[in-house]
This record gives structure tokens, sequence and C-alpha cells, in this order.
């Protein structure tokens, strides 16, 4: 099979190149990028106008399968991410059984190849059915196919337990993604703690909540001089403690997401339980030190921390709804619309940031645009405004608070592996 995309503005964060020109695909692999390609092609895809950049790489979603099928499974969410501009996936263990051994692993792998649309790179679970207690089959899960530990969903509360973690990954050279929060300081609560908690009656979780165990990571990572990689940092205080540790050359690495950077502590307002996620939304303030981040570097990645939810686990009372919003379909537009739109990052560096870096950080030879390259491409535009309709979404599940916004960067197509995934 060969493609040739013609007239787009190519961008590859990888090695800064930027110029319109035309990519040629032959068998799923980037063939050739030039001016005026004459090269004879099944498919002629016109891209003038548009951006055509490497595919998306998102390392941190839930795809639900094994076991929560009703809110997501491999297909949905796969199918939802190429809608969305990825081509390559993380899915976290907190599935029902969690994935913490060789042949779950290889399940995923093998469904993935199956029936997905992009690429699944699993994460395996720190520990044996996310207890805590003991340490998963790190280098069996490895050997199947798991690209990193994490228990997501849950903290690693025992902090030997995760230096042992970063002790024994590193072995099998695995990234160790921690979900940073203490449970003691998180005390049921169910929003950011502040004015608009204490206005609705909802027990707040304060800031420190994540930022203890962000920096009990960062002192176990810098003693063991094993690498960190920190999730979803959604506090002002988060960003400070992981500048001021990669000032000292401490291996840690840490993402955010859109939510983070687009909506605050006020979003809960009139209970919106579609603005209730772990960690919770925050203040403006954090807001603001969350872009600061991005742009200084200190933030490496962009993820969706994609979490798909049924109606009846979120139409219920705020406190005992459940965490997390989709986020597959709403993650291009929003870095597009609110970072680059705002002049905050450049273009490549949003890109950047859903493709090379976590690439770089999970050791995974993807997310570059260039010769020799795995044809894994996401075609948008930068300036069509459009509006966010859920009832879009290829997900199973519709729980965002994203729906009827106005944004910039649609995706107009995904190839992955040189196959159209999604066509508008
Ligand atoms: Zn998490
Ligand atoms: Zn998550």
């Amino acid at each position: 099979m060969k493609i040739l995309i013609k007239g787009g503005r190519v961008v590859n964060p990888a090695n800064g190149f930027d110029s319109v020109c035309d990519v040629y695909i032959v068998d799923g692999v980037v063939q050739k990028i030039g001016e005026n390609l004459t090269e004879s092609a099944d498919k002629v895809i016109d891209a003038a106008g548009k951006i055509v950049a490497p595919g998306l790489i998102d390392m941190h979603v839930h795809l639900r399968e094994p076991g929560l099928e009703y809110k997501e499974d491999i297909k949905s969410g796969t199918l939802a991410a190429a809608q969305g501009g990825f081509t390559s996936v993380c899915c976290m263990p907190n599935t029902v059984p969690v994935l913490d051994n060789a042949p779950l692993i290889e399940y995923v792998k093998n469904k993935a190849a199956q029936v997905g649309s992009v690429n699944v790179y699993p994460v395996g679970a720190v520990s044996k059915g996310q207890k805590g207690e003991q340490l998963a089959e790190i280098g069996d899960m490895k050997e199947a196919g798991a690209v990193a530990i994490s228990d997501d969903g849950r903290p690693v509360s025992n902090p030997e337990l995760m230096r042992h973690a970063m002790e024994y990954a590193d072995m099998f050279n695995m990234l160790v993604i921690s979900h940073c929060e203490d449970l003691s300081l998180v005390a049921g609560g169910s929003m950011n703690e502040g004015i608009v908690s204490t206005r609705l009656g909802l027990k707040g979780i304060p800031n420190a909540a994540e930022e203890v165990q962000i920096a009990r990571d960062i002192i176990l990572a810098k003693e063991t001089g094993k690498r960190i990689h920190i999730a979803h940092v959604s506090t002002a205080g988060g960003v400070e403690i992981i500048r001021q540790a990669k000032k000292q050359g401490i291996l840690v690495t840490a993402e955010t997401c859109p939510h983070y950077f687009t909506l605050t502590e006020e979003a809960v307002e009139g209970f919106n339980t579609n603005a209730k996620m772990n960690p919770p939304l925050r203040t403006q303030k954090d807001v603001d030190a969350i872009i600061a981040g991005l742009c200084d570097g200190t933030l490496d990645a962009i993820v969706t921390d994609h979490a798909p939810h049924h109606r009846d686990e979120k139409e219920v009372e705020f406190a005992v709804a459940a965490n997390g919003i989709v986020g597959l379909e709403t993650s291009l537009c929003l870095g597009i619309t609110y970072l680059v739109k705002k002049n905050l990052l450049t273009l490549s560096e949003l890109l950047a940031k859903m493709s090379c870096n976590p690439a770089n950080i999970l050791g995974l030879n993807k997310g570059k645009l260039e010769e020799q390259a795995d044809a894994d491409i996401v075609i948008f535009s930068m300036d069509e405004l459009y509006t966010v309709d859920k009832e879009t979404f290829a997900s199973k599940s519709k729980n965002t608070p994203y729906h009827g916004w106005e944004v910039y960067g649609r995706v107009d197509c995904t190839i992955c592996g040189g196959k159209v995934v999604y066509k508008r």
C-alpha cells in the first residue's frame, strides 16, 4: 500500500523540521519526505492548509479491558484514540483483574493486535493486585510486552515497596509511573480543598496530598539513582518540586493533562460530576503554574488520563461519583486552543509533549515523522473552529466537561502503520 500526502505543513518536533512538503508512505514506512513528490500511490491525500505531524502518543489511558467493558474496551478505546489523532497509547493496569502478570499483558497485546485501531502498550502493575504489598512479576511482564509499571488509580503508599519497584524496574529498563496521592491527606475528599469546597459543603483534598508523595518519590529516585515518572501533576507546588529536582539532576520526568491547564475548581459549581477527577481540578494559581511548567520543560508530556465511566457512575451525588473524564478526543484541540493559539507553546513544542517526549521517556522507537520511521501520522487543521460534541465520540463513555466548547485543532485523518484508521 502506497500513500502520498500532498502539500501539508510537515512538523517533526523530534528534529525541528517544519516545512510545507509531501510525505510518501510505502508499506507502513515513511519512504520519502520532500517537495513536489511525483511517486505513484494507491491513495493520495490532499493536506493543503493542514498540519501533518507524527501520530500522537498518549502514555496514560484507561482502556478498561479486561473486566470493565461496560465503560470502554480495547476496540472502542483505540477508535477514540484514532479519532483524537493518537497512534499509540499506554493502558493502565487497574482493570479487573489487575494487569499484574505476563498472561494478562499478553492478553491485552493480542486483543489490541486483533481489534485495535492503534498501537497499545500495556503498563503492568507495581504490586500484585495493586494491593501495595508484594511486587508484581516485573521481569515477566516486561518480557510479555509491558513498557512500564504503575499502580495508577491508587498510590504506592509504602515507600519501601516503591524503592524496590524503582530498583527492580531499572534492572529491566522499565519506567515506574507514580500516581502521587497521600491517602491520609485525601481522607475521603472529593474535590480541591478551598473556597469552592467550603461553599459547596464538600470535603476537600489539599494540594499537599499530591505534593508530599511527589517529594517522597523524588527523594527515593535521588537515593537509588533510578528513574521516576510523576503522573498527572495538578498543583503549583508539585511543579516546583519537580523543577528543583531536575535542576539537581535527579532522574524525574512528569506529565500533566489538558484539564489541569484548561479548568479550575470553579467547574465543580453546580455539583458537575464531569468536573470530578483525581487529582482534583485546582485553582487558577495552579493552572498558571502547570502552564509555566509546560513552557519551561519541567512537565515533559501531556497525557489524557482518559477515564471512561458509565452514565450511572456519574449521574449520582457528587461525593460518590466516579473520578475521571474521557480525554482522547479532546486532547489535541485543547492543546492547540489553550496553549498554541495563546502563544504559550509553539506548535512543535506542543506536539513534542504529545509524541517524541513520551516516546523518549518510554524508550519507544515512535513519535517522529521522518524517512524510515513508522508511518504513524496525524493530519489536522489548526485554524478551523468547531464545537466539541460528545455524541460524536467513539468512546463508549461520554463523561466530558468539554461538550459544547468551541475549539481549534480538528483531526482530519489518522494513519497508523501506513493504514488510515480514522478519516473525518
Ligand atoms: Zn492516577
Ligand atoms: Zn490514570
